[in-house]
């Protein structure tokens, strides 16, 4: 065993981390993990913690699953890798066929990629392409949302409308047209309490439908999260906003894309937002949740219709011209479809129903707090905005790091949470127990009342 010293001291020196500030960070004492159980991590130094985040929003049956593991450790004595370009891998025909039955009836075809941000950039790829190959050449513009998130790839950025993360990229970006936000547009409209109820819907799809009316004849497609935009600070979108999209998709000839990457597998509370939602996509992006949080994977899915216009002889040079050297790789796609399984085996998603009951109670208790400025649920996410003044809804000033505050006191009782910005989200494994929910929920409020 490596000398704890040394660990921490070639964590600062070498590794630079993701979304981090390294100054801060490096002044700062960090958790190294070594091994999980179940819902909890434990560092290098024994110390337990719950993972609230579930690793970054994928894990879900949660870590060290003795079913997940045996499918890695049986695959690994057979192949860990060989390569899909023109050839292909037992996991991975047969996890594509299994993406194919569980995925909206339309979806047809699986694209393999590593991550989120892939499976959109591919997406992107595909939409255009396919306007192209139908010799639609001038649809290549996407419609997309503010305050979205789809990945930190250039194309993923330039679909993104967060501006803290993506607006420094704007020269690198292609252009895109910009919708408001529904739920933040939803709480111009309607106010805070009624920003989630139907009539919302109305008044926000005008203002879309007028512009897509117009401009129908060079969109390439609308690409939108499935339901929530995640990254925002879970901001829920207004009942039947999704079902108004596709409808205007198809009265003007647009592709629907929606990613999936944060609401797959199981975290809307069905096994995709997209059933809970009522509408089937015209391509659909996968990351997150699909191999149960073990091994990096994602996917693309799209309609037989948009497939087949990439079909032709091959000097026709119609085919898709993209792919990584990791696609479809047999590790992952072993334990992508032994998760899957477990499903099955362990009801998760019967068992998350009283699990999402009991987060809507809890969370009904945090509005009491001097601090809270909102509180957003969708299925099994969830986030609670600080604010400095509950009345104007003024918030904490940015370098105050308010949410950070209050995920340092979570740490220190044994609760791991990563918020974005100052809201703080809500994400366990879809495996934890309704004691340990409570558990985080009744810190959370301590915590945030400290303040
Ligand atoms: C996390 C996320 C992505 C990006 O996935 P990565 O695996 O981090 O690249 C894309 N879209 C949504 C909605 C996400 O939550």
């Amino acid at each position: 065993m490596l000398n704890k010293k040394y660990l921490e001291e070639w964590d600062k020196e070498y590794f630079w981390h993701p979304f981090t500030q390294m100054k801060v960070y490096r002044e700062e004492e960090n958790i190294i993990v070594e091994r999980g159980e179940g819902v909890y991590v434990y560092d290098i130094y024994g110390r337990k913690f719950l993972d609230g985040v579930s690793s970054l929003w994928c894990n879900v049956h949660g870590h060290n699953h003795p079913k997940l593991n045996q499918a890695v450790i049986e695959q690994v004595h057979k192949i860990a890798h060989f390569t899909t370009l023109g050839a292909s891998n037992v996991p991975a025909v047969v996890f594509a066929k299994n993406l194919v039955d569980i995925t909206p009836p339309k979806l047809t075809k699986v694209f393999y990629s590593e991550d989120g941000a892939e499976a959109m950039e591919i997406a992107i790829k595909i939409a255009y392409h396919y306007w192209h190959n139908k010799g639609e050449k001038q649809k290549n513009k996407f419609v997309t949302l503010s305050e979205a998130y789809h990945g930190d790839t250039i194309g993923s950025v330039s679909v993104g409308g967060i501006n803290i993360f993506h607006e420094k990229y704007r020269p690198l970006l292609f252009d895109v047209y910009k919708m408001p936000s529904p739920y933040l547009e939803a709480v111009k409209k309607a106010g805070r309490e009624k920003a989630l109820e139907y009539d919302t819907t109305k008044l926000l799809i005008e203002e879309v439908e007028e512009f897509i009316f117009k401009n129908h004849q060079e969109i390439a497609a609308f690409v939108l999260e499935a339901g929530v935009q995640g990254a925002a600070g879970i901001l829920p979108f207004p009942k039947g906003y999704m079902k108004e999209i596709r409808r205007i998709c198809d009265e003007y000839n647009i592709l629907m894309i929606v990613d999936e990457v944060a609401t797959g597998f199981g975290r809307s509370g069905s096994m995709f937002a997209c059933e809970r939602e009522g509408i089937e996509p015209d391509i659909m992006a996968l990351g997150k949740g699909i191999t149960g949080g073990y091994l990096p994977l994602a996917a693309t899915l799209v309609t037989d219709e948009i497939f087949n216009e990439f079909l032709g002889e091959f000097g026709e040079a119609k085919h898709f011209y993209h792919g990584h050297t990791y696609t479809g790789n047999p590790l992952a796609c072993s334990v992508a479809i032994a998760s899957l399984e477990v499903f099955e085996e362990e009801q998760t998603l019967k068992k998350l129903q009283p699990k999402i009951k009991l987060l809507t109670d809890k969370l009904s208790e945090f509005w009491e707090l001097e601090h809270v400025g909102d509180v957003r649920q969708y299925g099994f996410m969830a986030g609670v905005e600080l604010v400095k003044d509950k009345k104007t809804g003024e918030p904490f000033p940015y370098g105050e790091r308010t949410g950070f505050k209050v995920a340092k006191m979570m740490i220190e009782r044994g609760i791991w949470v990563r918020p974005l910005g100052d809201v703080m989200v809500i994400m366990p494994p879809l495996a934890i127990k309704e004691e340990e929910l409570e558990f985080f929920l009744d810190t959370l409020k301590e915590c945030i009342a400290l303040l």
